[in-house]
């Protein structure tokens, strides 16, 4: 490959039969990762080229699905606990535990680092996922606890769940080590990995030169942290956040407000987060998403129904097969492309592979043998469902 050829020699060889050949070789330079810990972070930015032509503007993704857990969320999850470490919280090998309440990427991520720095993972989530997380935690030696569904302000609530054990294991005389409840969604650790991480390696790898980031919000971490970092850099540089249908988040962009601004005042209510599209859109303010919420410059509500053909779109011509998150940033990332007009570079997150979506997001559309989609059948898709 052109990466494997980078500071090679060229040089003349005798084979057996004296035959004369060329061969390449490599400068020898060691390059060994201690561990998983090191493999994570530095992923490829990589031009999605029918995007790019198709706006004539520059569309770059992020591939965060080649992160070795599989998400951008492994940047959060090491440095939650590399963090506790540094706070003298956590000690490895010692019987400490890590706790959180997550339904998604953060738990296998969280489930793996652990495992690699001797620590116990103990991961609550609500009862009515699919079965399929669970199992794939339980494969990485975490322990899964199904919580019954229930509103934030439950202690039953998983992330509630998870905070509690973490405090009792710590209380616990019984129990060898120390709890920590990772609380992904209100800890400063979290936008941190994408302030020293993400935003870094864009700036560079761009070379400093992009018009505007889009990000889709869970917990915020990685819109927060990222544009931080990236208007530090340069100020002139537009954020906009992606949101699924359902999500309450960009009202908050765009009004100002949570609720649903088309009922009348006094009737206000909140949305039902009501998606296909898992890992982002969420009806309440984390103090992540407020850690940048004041440097967003603009929202795009992408519907089921786009994000479902983006991602169809994505591997007909490009055979870039992502989860729905990664799709959602995608329809945003073209809807500003459009709105800006053609000569802007635009970078978003290829936040994880369809792999971990097959029995919801990719259940039921298989991408056959055609190549005949063109970006106007992504976006007609929310047209018709507007009409
Ligand atoms: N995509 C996926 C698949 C995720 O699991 C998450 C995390 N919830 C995100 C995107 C959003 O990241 P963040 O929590 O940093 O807002």
């Amino acid at each position: 490959t052109a990466q494997s050829l980078v500071g090679s020699k060229s040089v003349t060889k005798s084979t057996e039969t004296g035959k004369k050949v060329q061969q390449r070789k490599p400068e020898l330079r060691e390059d060994i990762r201690n561990g998983l810990e090191e493999c994570i972070g530095n992923t490829p930015l990589v031009r999605i080229k029918s995007l790019s032509a198709a706006t004539g503007c520059e569309i770059l993704g992020k591939c965060e699905f080649l992160e070795p857990g599989g998400s951008i969320k492994d940047r959060v999850a090491a440095n939650m606990i590399k963090t506790a470490e540094e706070k003298g919280l956590l000690t490895p090998f010692s019987g400490d535990a890590v706790y959180e309440g997550t339904v998604g990427s953060t738990g296998v991520s969280l489930a793996i680092i652990c495992r690699a720095k001797g620590y116990l993972a103990h991961i609550c989530m609500p009862s009515d996922q699919s079965t399929e997380k669970a199992q794939l935690l339980r494969k990485l030696g975490a322990t899964v606890e199904p919580v019954s569904p229930a509103p934030i302000v439950d202690p039953n609530h998983f992330v509630n769940r998870a905070r509690t054990l973490a405090s009792n294991h710590t209380a616990s005389t019984t129990k060898p080590g120390r709890g920590l409840f990772a609380d992904q969604f209100e800890t400063s650790a979290n936008w941190k990995a994408h302030y020293d991480g993400t935003g870094p390696e864009i700036w560079s790898q761009t070379g400093g030169k992009l018009d505007v980031f889009v990000a889709g919000a869970g917990t915020g971490g990685t819109l927060s942290g990222t544009t931080m970092y990236l208007k530090e850099q340069d100020p002139t540089m537009k954020a906009v956040l992606a949101d699924p249908q359902g999500s309450g988040l960009y009202n908050k962009v765009k009004y100002g407000v949570m609720f649903d601004v088309k009922e009348k005042e006094g009737t206000r209510r909140r949305q039902q987060v009501d998606t296909i599209v898992e890992g982002i859109g969420i009806n309440r303010l984390t103090k992540n998403f407020e850690a940048g919420m004041k440097l967003v410059d603009d929202a795009v509500r992408v519907s089921d129904e786009e994000a479902l053909a983006m991602a169809r779109f994505l591997v007909e011509k490009e055979g870039l097969f992502l989860g729905s998150s990664s799709a959602v940033n995608c329809v945003a990332a073209v809807r500003t492309a459009l709105k800006l007009g053609p000569g802007h570079r635009i970078v978003t997150i290829l936040c994880d592979s369809g792999t971990r979506h097959l029995s919801k997001f990719w259940a039921n559309q298989d991408v056959g043998e055609s190549w005949d989609m063109t970006l106007d059948d992504v976006l007609l898709a929310n047209e018709k469902l507007v009409k």
